[in-house]
Protein backbone atom coordinates (compact mmCIF):
# COMPACT_ATOMS: atom_id res chain seq x y z
CA UNK A 1 0.00 0.00 0.00
CA UNK A 2 1.22 3.53 -0.61
CA UNK A 3 2.36 5.65 1.48
CA UNK A 4 0.59 8.40 0.20
CA UNK A 5 -2.16 9.94 2.01
CA UNK A 6 -6.02 7.99 1.28
CA UNK A 7 -8.09 9.78 -1.61
CA UNK A 8 -10.87 8.35 0.40
CA UNK A 9 -10.83 8.00 4.32
CA UNK A 10 -14.15 6.57 6.02
CA UNK A 11 -14.67 5.87 9.76
CA UNK A 12 -17.67 4.62 11.17
CA UNK A 13 -20.02 6.00 8.50
CA UNK A 14 -23.87 5.01 9.11
CA UNK A 15 -26.98 6.40 7.32
CA UNK A 16 -30.38 6.14 7.74
CA UNK A 17 -33.75 6.90 5.82
CA UNK A 18 -36.50 8.17 7.03
CA UNK A 19 -38.06 9.50 10.29
CA UNK A 20 -39.41 7.73 13.22
CA UNK A 21 -40.80 4.40 12.98
CA UNK A 22 -40.16 4.56 8.95
CA UNK A 23 -36.40 5.20 9.57
CA UNK A 24 -34.33 2.35 8.27
CA UNK A 25 -30.16 1.93 8.45
CA UNK A 26 -28.75 1.94 5.48
CA UNK A 27 -25.18 1.88 6.17
CA UNK A 28 -23.71 0.67 9.14
CA UNK A 29 -20.32 2.21 10.88
CA UNK A 30 -18.71 1.28 7.43
CA UNK A 31 -14.95 1.80 7.57
CA UNK A 32 -12.76 1.85 4.50
CA UNK A 33 -9.73 3.90 2.42
CA UNK A 34 -8.66 4.06 -0.60
CA UNK A 35 -4.93 4.60 -1.82
CA UNK A 36 -4.10 6.79 -5.02
CA UNK A 37 -4.18 5.02 -7.90
CA UNK A 38 -6.15 2.27 -6.23
CA UNK A 39 -9.14 0.87 -7.84
CA UNK A 40 -11.95 -0.57 -5.25
CA UNK A 41 -14.85 -2.54 -6.25
CA UNK A 42 -17.97 -2.75 -4.11
CA UNK A 43 -20.96 -5.06 -4.80
CA UNK A 44 -23.68 -6.44 -3.37
CA UNK A 45 -27.45 -7.19 -3.41
CA UNK A 46 -29.55 -4.34 -4.99
CA UNK A 47 -30.76 -2.39 -2.13
CA UNK A 48 -27.62 -2.88 -0.34
CA UNK A 49 -26.51 1.00 -0.29
CA UNK A 50 -23.70 0.99 -2.52
CA UNK A 51 -25.28 3.91 -4.39
CA UNK A 52 -25.79 5.42 -0.97
CA UNK A 53 -22.16 4.84 0.35
CA UNK A 54 -20.83 6.36 -3.52
CA UNK A 55 -23.34 9.32 -3.20
CA UNK A 56 -21.94 10.16 0.44
CA UNK A 57 -18.03 9.87 -0.79
CA UNK A 58 -19.28 12.40 -3.77
CA UNK A 59 -20.40 14.92 -1.53
CA UNK A 60 -24.14 14.55 -3.29
CA UNK A 61 -25.67 13.49 0.27
CA UNK A 62 -24.60 14.46 3.79
CA UNK A 63 -22.82 12.75 6.40
CA UNK A 64 -25.26 12.38 9.02
CA UNK A 65 -22.54 9.81 10.92
CA UNK A 66 -19.08 9.32 11.06
CA UNK A 67 -15.91 10.67 9.29
CA UNK A 68 -15.66 11.02 6.18
CA UNK A 69 -12.52 12.78 4.08
CA UNK A 70 -12.25 13.07 0.07
CA UNK A 71 -8.80 14.04 -1.53
CA UNK A 72 -7.62 15.52 2.02
CA UNK A 73 -11.12 17.29 3.12
CA UNK A 74 -13.68 16.32 5.75
CA UNK A 75 -16.71 16.56 3.92
CA UNK A 76 -18.50 16.72 7.35
CA UNK A 77 -20.99 19.67 8.28
CA UNK A 78 -20.51 21.13 4.65
CA UNK A 79 -22.29 24.02 3.14
CA UNK A 80 -24.32 23.12 0.14
CA UNK A 81 -21.61 25.24 -1.35
CA UNK A 82 -18.87 23.45 -0.22
CA UNK A 83 -20.01 20.10 -1.11
CA UNK A 84 -20.34 21.64 -4.47
CA UNK A 85 -16.76 23.06 -5.22
CA UNK A 86 -15.78 19.59 -3.78
CA UNK A 87 -17.84 17.68 -6.22
CA UNK A 88 -15.96 19.89 -8.95
CA UNK A 89 -12.75 17.69 -8.22
CA UNK A 90 -14.46 14.39 -8.59
CA UNK A 91 -15.09 12.77 -11.34
CA UNK A 92 -18.33 10.79 -11.70
CA UNK A 93 -19.66 7.83 -14.23
CA UNK A 94 -22.69 7.06 -13.74
CA UNK A 95 -25.43 3.98 -14.86
CA UNK A 96 -26.74 6.03 -17.04
CA UNK A 97 -24.02 8.32 -19.34
CA UNK A 98 -26.03 11.13 -19.10
CA UNK A 99 -24.44 12.93 -21.61
CA UNK A 100 -26.13 16.19 -23.44
CA UNK A 101 -27.83 14.44 -26.84
CA UNK A 102 -27.85 17.98 -28.58
CA UNK A 103 -23.99 18.19 -27.67
CA UNK A 104 -21.37 16.12 -29.93
CA UNK A 105 -18.76 14.04 -27.92
CA UNK A 106 -16.31 16.65 -28.01
CA UNK A 107 -18.47 18.86 -26.98
CA UNK A 108 -20.12 16.94 -24.01
CA UNK A 109 -16.27 16.41 -22.83
CA UNK A 110 -15.61 20.03 -23.31
CA UNK A 111 -18.90 21.06 -20.83
CA UNK A 112 -16.61 19.64 -18.00
CA UNK A 113 -14.08 22.10 -18.57
CA UNK A 114 -16.49 25.34 -19.10
CA UNK A 115 -15.39 27.96 -16.72
CA UNK A 116 -12.22 26.40 -16.09
CA UNK A 117 -10.05 26.66 -19.14
CA UNK A 118 -10.10 28.67 -22.46
CA UNK A 119 -12.37 27.43 -24.88
CA UNK A 120 -9.56 26.37 -27.35
CA UNK A 121 -7.38 24.59 -24.39
CA UNK A 122 -10.36 23.31 -23.03
CA UNK A 123 -11.48 21.55 -26.92
CA UNK A 124 -7.72 20.11 -27.04
CA UNK A 125 -8.02 19.14 -23.74
CA UNK A 126 -11.04 16.57 -24.52
CA UNK A 127 -10.03 15.69 -27.77
CA UNK A 128 -6.72 14.33 -25.67
CA UNK A 129 -9.23 12.77 -23.36
CA UNK A 130 -11.03 10.90 -26.13
CA UNK A 131 -8.03 9.95 -27.88
CA UNK A 132 -7.02 8.01 -24.75
CA UNK A 133 -10.01 6.21 -24.90
CA UNK A 134 -9.93 5.14 -28.42
CA UNK A 135 -12.51 7.31 -29.20
CA UNK A 136 -10.76 10.33 -31.68
CA UNK A 137 -12.79 9.52 -34.75
CA UNK A 138 -16.16 9.89 -32.60
CA UNK A 139 -15.67 13.40 -31.69
CA UNK A 140 -18.11 14.84 -33.64
CA UNK A 141 -20.66 12.20 -33.54
CA UNK A 142 -24.10 13.00 -31.84
CA UNK A 143 -24.77 10.66 -28.53
CA UNK A 144 -27.22 8.78 -30.48
CA UNK A 145 -24.79 7.91 -33.13
CA UNK A 146 -22.63 6.14 -30.44
CA UNK A 147 -22.73 2.85 -29.19
CA UNK A 148 -24.17 2.33 -25.86
CA UNK A 149 -19.90 1.28 -25.03
CA UNK A 150 -18.84 4.57 -26.65
CA UNK A 151 -21.42 6.81 -25.11
CA UNK A 152 -20.19 5.16 -21.46
CA UNK A 153 -16.45 5.74 -22.65
CA UNK A 154 -17.43 9.19 -23.12
CA UNK A 155 -19.19 9.45 -19.64
CA UNK A 156 -15.48 8.15 -18.81
CA UNK A 157 -13.74 10.62 -20.57
CA UNK A 158 -15.85 13.63 -19.40
CA UNK A 159 -15.07 12.74 -15.47
CA UNK A 160 -11.01 12.23 -16.77
CA UNK A 161 -10.88 15.21 -18.19
CA UNK A 162 -10.03 17.32 -15.61
CA UNK A 163 -7.82 14.97 -13.93
CA UNK A 164 -9.47 14.48 -10.83
CA UNK A 165 -8.05 12.53 -8.13
CA UNK A 166 -11.18 10.34 -7.51
CA UNK A 167 -13.04 8.94 -10.00
CA UNK A 168 -16.63 7.68 -8.45
CA UNK A 169 -18.50 4.98 -10.63
CA UNK A 170 -21.97 3.48 -10.20
CA UNK A 171 -23.22 0.37 -12.16
CA UNK A 172 -20.99 1.94 -15.34
CA UNK A 173 -21.47 -1.50 -16.87
CA UNK A 174 -25.18 -2.23 -16.24
CA UNK A 175 -26.56 -1.85 -19.16
CA UNK A 176 -23.73 -2.98 -21.85
CA UNK A 177 -22.73 -6.24 -23.86
CA UNK A 178 -19.94 -8.11 -22.62
CA UNK A 179 -17.83 -6.28 -25.21
CA UNK A 180 -18.78 -2.49 -24.33
CA UNK A 181 -18.47 -3.22 -20.70
CA UNK A 182 -14.87 -4.66 -21.15
CA UNK A 183 -14.06 -1.53 -23.25
CA UNK A 184 -15.71 0.74 -20.04
CA UNK A 185 -13.81 -0.79 -17.71
CA UNK A 186 -10.51 -1.11 -19.11
CA UNK A 187 -10.59 2.14 -19.57
CA UNK A 188 -11.52 3.12 -16.29
CA UNK A 189 -8.56 0.99 -15.48
CA UNK A 190 -6.10 2.66 -17.51
CA UNK A 191 -6.83 5.58 -16.14
CA UNK A 192 -6.28 5.01 -12.79
CA UNK A 193 -2.96 3.09 -13.83
CA UNK A 194 -1.64 6.42 -16.02
CA UNK A 195 -2.97 9.40 -13.76
CA UNK A 196 -3.01 7.91 -10.15
CA UNK A 197 -6.31 8.50 -9.41
CA UNK A 198 -8.78 6.52 -7.24
CA UNK A 199 -11.82 4.84 -8.35
CA UNK A 200 -14.05 3.88 -6.25
CA UNK A 201 -16.71 1.45 -8.16
CA UNK A 202 -19.87 0.28 -6.85
CA UNK A 203 -21.91 -2.79 -8.73
CA UNK A 204 -23.04 -6.06 -9.09
CA UNK A 205 -21.63 -6.81 -12.02
CA UNK A 206 -19.26 -9.82 -11.73
CA UNK A 207 -17.58 -8.50 -14.90
CA UNK A 208 -16.03 -5.60 -13.26
CA UNK A 209 -13.95 -7.73 -10.93
CA UNK A 210 -10.85 -8.23 -12.86
CA UNK A 211 -10.14 -4.87 -12.56
CA UNK A 212 -10.10 -4.17 -8.98
CA UNK A 213 -7.33 -4.52 -6.85
CA UNK A 214 -9.31 -5.13 -3.80
CA UNK A 215 -12.47 -5.86 -3.90
CA UNK A 216 -15.49 -5.42 -0.96
CA UNK A 217 -19.37 -6.55 -0.33
CA UNK A 218 -22.05 -4.23 0.89
CA UNK A 219 -24.16 -6.62 2.96
CA UNK A 220 -26.85 -5.47 6.00
CA UNK A 221 -25.29 -2.31 6.32
CA UNK A 222 -21.22 -3.66 6.60
CA UNK A 223 -18.52 -3.90 4.66
CA UNK A 224 -16.78 -7.02 3.89
CA UNK A 225 -14.30 -8.78 2.02
CA UNK A 226 -15.35 -10.50 -1.05
CA UNK A 227 -15.24 -13.78 -0.61
CA UNK A 228 -14.33 -14.01 3.59
CA UNK A 229 -16.73 -11.84 4.94
CA UNK A 230 -14.44 -9.97 7.36
CA UNK A 231 -15.30 -7.01 8.59
CA UNK A 232 -13.06 -4.51 7.33
CA UNK A 233 -12.11 -3.18 10.63
CA UNK A 234 -10.36 -6.61 11.31
CA UNK A 235 -8.33 -6.68 8.35
CA UNK A 236 -6.76 -2.83 8.82
P1 LIG B 1 -28.11 0.01 -4.04
O1 LIG B 1 -27.41 1.09 -4.80
O2 LIG B 1 -27.16 -0.97 -3.40
O3 LIG B 1 -29.15 -0.68 -4.84
P2 LIG B 1 -29.25 2.24 -2.54
O4 LIG B 1 -28.14 2.93 -1.81
O5 LIG B 1 -29.74 2.89 -3.76
O6 LIG B 1 -28.84 0.71 -2.81
O7 LIG B 1 -30.50 2.08 -1.57
C1 LIG B 1 -30.40 1.41 -0.34
C2 LIG B 1 -31.77 1.40 0.31
O8 LIG B 1 -32.13 2.71 0.69
C3 LIG B 1 -32.88 0.89 -0.60
O9 LIG B 1 -33.78 0.15 0.18
C4 LIG B 1 -33.51 2.15 -1.11
O10 LIG B 1 -34.87 1.95 -1.39
C5 LIG B 1 -33.35 3.11 0.07
N1 LIG B 1 -33.20 4.50 -0.38
C6 LIG B 1 -32.28 4.97 -1.27
N2 LIG B 1 -32.40 6.29 -1.43
C7 LIG B 1 -33.41 6.68 -0.62
C8 LIG B 1 -34.00 7.96 -0.32
N3 LIG B 1 -33.56 9.09 -0.90
N4 LIG B 1 -35.02 7.97 0.57
C9 LIG B 1 -35.46 6.84 1.16
N5 LIG B 1 -34.93 5.62 0.93
C10 LIG B 1 -33.93 5.54 0.06
MG1 LIG C 1 -27.47 1.67 -6.80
Amino acid sequence: MSAAPPVISIRGLSHSYGEGEQRRQILRAVDLTVAPGEVVVIGGPSGSGKTTLLTLCGALRSVQEGEVSVAGRGLNGLSADQQRELRGSIGFVFQSHNLIDALTAGQNVVMSLLGRFPPAQAESMAEAALESLGLLSRVDAFPEELSGGERQRVAVARALVRSPELILADEPTASLDNASAAAVIESIKEAARRTSCAVLLVTHDPRVLPIADRSLQLDGGKLFEHAGRINLRSVG
